[in-house]
């Protein structure tokens, strides 16, 4: 009897910690349990491994380890970036520029400080999810003191035009900040080259492990302390760092940035035989995202008269792990505000599917999956309800 196969291409959702970083933060758990800001060898440890990892993590975008802070996560990064710069520069203006395709923790953060009287740009993107560094340009106002474009999409993959969207915000002396989670480890991040004076990272998008991240911030960028308590992260960022994780952190970030290139190609390999075979097996497909400014391990393709979340079951029942930016609730179907902001018409938006790489993937994953999708499709197509209404 053939075994289950067991599929995972959601890397861009979460990635596994790779065994070399969970032996790594293991000691942290137990002999080198030490609070590294007690005064005692067992304390020392700790805080020289939490100063190993910063300095990885500068290392690996360029940056000075004092311009490194531990967060526990995305998420906490791109709220610290945003409501922090915002909050110093109350006294200056009132305006945010930002994309329409952005992450939600971006998303939401900017959407609750319009609550407290912010203003907000949320710029559109074209067909590809591409911002126009022009209408970055155009967008920003006299009281205009933050502009935060995110590197590369989670969804769609598209990669944006950073550094000259950073050249546009630095001509009117306003600060940049860069969701750059998606883009650790899949081309090279250097925070001079792309101009960022705030990014945000995220360990377990890059082998790392969950609740754990780091705000970049440019030596001389004003912000606020986003956590109040001791005096950890130089008083920036306070409560007891978590060391395991910061540890994986250091040590999955030192991994992830090791030959990028040779990395990217075999996974852009694997990528462009689902990007070709999947339209050449199943008619009305169309890929959503950037043609060649694209993740490297990004597969988004739109599947006319279908659903998505019924593909991922489909998908799942045949042992395939992989995500949708159809977001089917009971109430609603509320197609992805990203596949919605390039323009896809709902019954494309509602059939999209997301497969997204890993250096674990194989060619036989590949062909598992182009063997496996097009029944899938045929299937939810002959029993489709959305054929009707198209
Ligand atoms: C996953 C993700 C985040 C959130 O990071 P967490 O560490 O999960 O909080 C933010 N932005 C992007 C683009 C992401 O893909």
């Amino acid at each position: 009897m053939e075994r289950r196969r067991s599929v995972y291409m959601d890397h861009a959702a979460t990635t596994p910690v790779r065994p070399e970083v969970a032996r790594a933060m293991l000691p942290y758990f137990s002999e080198r349990f030490g609070n590294p800001s007690s005064l005692y060898s067992l304390a020392r440890e700790a805080e020289e491994a939490v100063e190993e990892a910063r300095g990885r993590v500068a290392a690996a975008i360029g940056a000075s380890p004092e311009e490194v802070f531990f967060t526990s996560g995305g998420t906490e990064a791109d709220n610290w970036a945003i409501k922090g710069a915002a909050a110093v520069r109350q006294k200056k203006g009132d305006h945010i520029v930002t994309s329409a395709i952005e992450h939600h923790a971006v998303l939401h953060t900017c959407q609750s400080l319009e609550k407290q009287g912010y203003r907000v740009t949320y710029l559109p993107v074209d067909g590809y999810g591409r911002v126009d560094p022009a209408a970055v340009d155009e967008a920003i106002t006299d009281a205009a003191i933050l502009v935060s474009v995110m590197a590369a999409n989670n969804e769609i993959g598209t990669i944006q035009p950073i550094k000259a969207i950073a050249e546009v915000a630095h001509d009117h002396t306003i600060p940049f900040h860069t969701d750059a989670v998606q883009a650790i480890g899949a081309f090279p991040v250097d925070v001079d080259e792309m101009g960022a004076d705030l990014l945000a990272i995220s360990a377990h998008k890059f082998g790392g492990p969950k609740g754990t991240g780091a705000l970049y911030i440019r030596r001389g960028t004003r912000i606020t302390t986003f956590m109040h308590g001791g005096a950890q992260e130089r008083g920036r960022r306070a409560g007891t760092e978590n060391v395991p994780g910061i540890v994986g952190l250091g040590r999955a970030i030192e991994l992830a940035t090791a030959d990028i290139p040779g990395k990217a190609a075999r996974i852009a390999a694997m990528r462009d035989r689902l990007i070709r075979g999947i339209p050449d097996a199943i008619p009305d497909t169309r890929l959503n995202g950037h043609p060649t400014e694209r993740l490297a391990n990004n597969v988004n393709v739109a599947f006319r008269y279908v659903e998505g979340e019924s593909i991922l079951l489909m998908l799942d029942a045949l042992g395939v792990a992989a995500s949708t930016g159809s977001a089917c609730t009971s109430a609603s179907l509320d197609p992805s505000h990203v596949l919605t902001a390039c323009g896809l018409p709902p019954e494309h938006a509602h059939g999209s599917l997301r497969l997204t790489l890993g250096h674990a993937n194989t060619d036989d994953d590949v062909d598992y999956v182009l063997e496996v999708l097009p029944g899938i499709i045929e299937r939810l197509r002959a029993i489709s309800s959305l054929r009707g209404e198209a």
